[in-house]
């Protein structure tokens, strides 16, 4: 796509994150107008997530103008350690594995300031079909010929035209952190930071790899390491879990500093207990571990009169594929290309709800397979064959966060 002239359409995009840049910079090259309008009202900082990146990610990165410059590091090589910390499997697979901060940086760099919109929280919408009214908090109100919902997971886009669309807790949550290289013993140094590593005991997984440190700094020494740990919760626990130090219930989730310490406590002794002699020491070294309980949804359709979804507020996989942010700027492209393609805004939008509602479904069926591997409600003797062929760590490493997946859908 080219940057071409205004076309006099003006876009309202919820959400300031991956799918809403990647949506602001995909409108702007084909001459739309444009405004993002976030919630949070600092600027957006991922707490050191890493992330998996995709042929799909790179090439949107390159496609919207954010590029893809010191995105991150190479891995080359997956392993599989025993609880002895002995590796028992390897795969080579040359990966990049960048951080949500670089990813974020590298696309807010491709917005205006001026139409960027900290401090914003999207209430409500109002459409005739020829337009959208959009309601902000403290009074504020915009009018669009289109509406974008790029506001994740618990949209409030999508609960306004989509009210049934809930997302399904998976029975599995993680605990995670990102701890610094400089931090980690040379045990973890030598035998697991340098590679995509997993433990699969049963009904668990921990997978960690190597991101930049802070500010994105790729130096060795100065690196962070990516933790990510699976672990069974049922619906009762999970809601126990969510009960804060000051003992106070949250809906979801808790924020990390609230984090009951007799929790972390608990995760701790279980650590001991269970981990390989490296990852325990990375653990460890994270000061402060926090858990996200995992979630999926699938919405009928991605498209409602004049407001389209994107990323995970249109569907949302476990994170077994780490394609998240690549079905965000691949969603936002097709968005682009349907609008380019059709002057008829509604058929546009009907074009990309036909064409990426459906894929957005296929990730997220394939990523509940992955999910078979811990071990919870499996249903069909499919499910259970899966679990089954799962607990092979070779099958693990094949299937995790592997390029080109979705070419067998094809
Ligand atoms: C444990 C875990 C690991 C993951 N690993 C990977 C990985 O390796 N690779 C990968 O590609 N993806 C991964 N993901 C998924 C990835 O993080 C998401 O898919 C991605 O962040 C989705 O981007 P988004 O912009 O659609 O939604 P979000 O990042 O959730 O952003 C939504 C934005 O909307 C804003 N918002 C919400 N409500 C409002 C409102 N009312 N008004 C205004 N703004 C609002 C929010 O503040 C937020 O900034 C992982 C996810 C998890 C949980």
């Amino acid at each position: 796509m080219t940057t071409g002239k205004s076309n006099g359409r003006r876009a309202v995009v919820i959400g300031g994150s991956m799918s809403g840049l990647f949506t602001a910079a995909f409108l702007r090259q084909i001459g739309w107008q444009v405004d993002v309008f976030e919630r949070s009202s600092v600027e957006l900082v991922g707490r050191g997530a890493g992330i998996t990146t995709h042929p799909e990610l790179l090439q949107a990165l390159e496609a919207s103008g954010a590029g893809t410059q010191d995105l991150g590091i190479t891995v080359e090589r997956r392993i599989a350690i025993d609880r002895k910390g002995r590796v028992i499997g390897e795969k080579h697979l040359p990966q990049i594995l960048t951080s949500w901060d670089r990813l974020q940086r590298l696309l807010r760099e491709t917005i205006d300031p001026a139409h960027y919109h900290l401090g914003c929280n999207f209430e409500r919408l109002e459409q005739d079909g020829s337009g959208v009214r959009v309601h902000f908090s403290k009074g504020r109100v915009e009018e669009a010929d289109l509406l974008i919902g790029g506001d994740g997971l618990r949209s409030g886009v999508r609960a306004q035209i989509a009210p049934d669309v809930q997302p399904i807790y998976a029975g599995y949550y993680i605990w995670r952190g990102a701890p610094n290289e400089s931090d980690l013993s040379p045990l973890a140094l030598k035998t697991v930071f340098p590679y995509f590593s997993f433990y699969l005991p049963e009904r668990q997984e921990i997978i960690c790899y190597p991101i930049s440190g802070f500010n994105n700094d790729l130096r060795p020494g100065h690196r962070r390491f990516n933790f990510i740990w699976y672990r069974v919760a049922d619906a009762a626990l999970l809601k126990e879990m969510c009960i804060d130090e000051n003992g106070q219930q949250h809906e979801h989730s808790v924020p990390p500093p609230l984090i009951r310490k007799n929790l972390i406590a608990q995760m701790r002794a279980d650590a001991e207990a269970e981990l390989p002699p490296a990852l325990l020491d990375c653990l460890n070294a994270i000061d402060q571990p926090f858990f996200t309980p995992i979630y999926d949804f699938i919405a009928p359709s991605i498209v409602h009169g004049r407001v389209a979804l994107v990323g995970d507020a249109a569907s949302n996989a476990r994170p077994h594929m780490g394609f998240g942010v690549s079905k965000a700027g691949t969603d936002a492209q097709a968005l682009a290309a349907a609008l380019r393609d059709h002057d008829d805004i509604d058929k546009a939008l009907s074009e990309y709800n036909r064409i990426r509602q459906p894929i957005g479904e296929k990730i997220v069926l394939h990523a509940r397979k992955l999910g078979t591997h811990m071990g919870v409600n499996l249903q069909t003797k499919e499910d259970r064959d899966m679990h089954l062929l799962l607990q092979d760590y070779r099958a693990m490493m094949d299937w995790i966060a592997v390029p080109d997946f979705l070419k067998a859908y094809e």
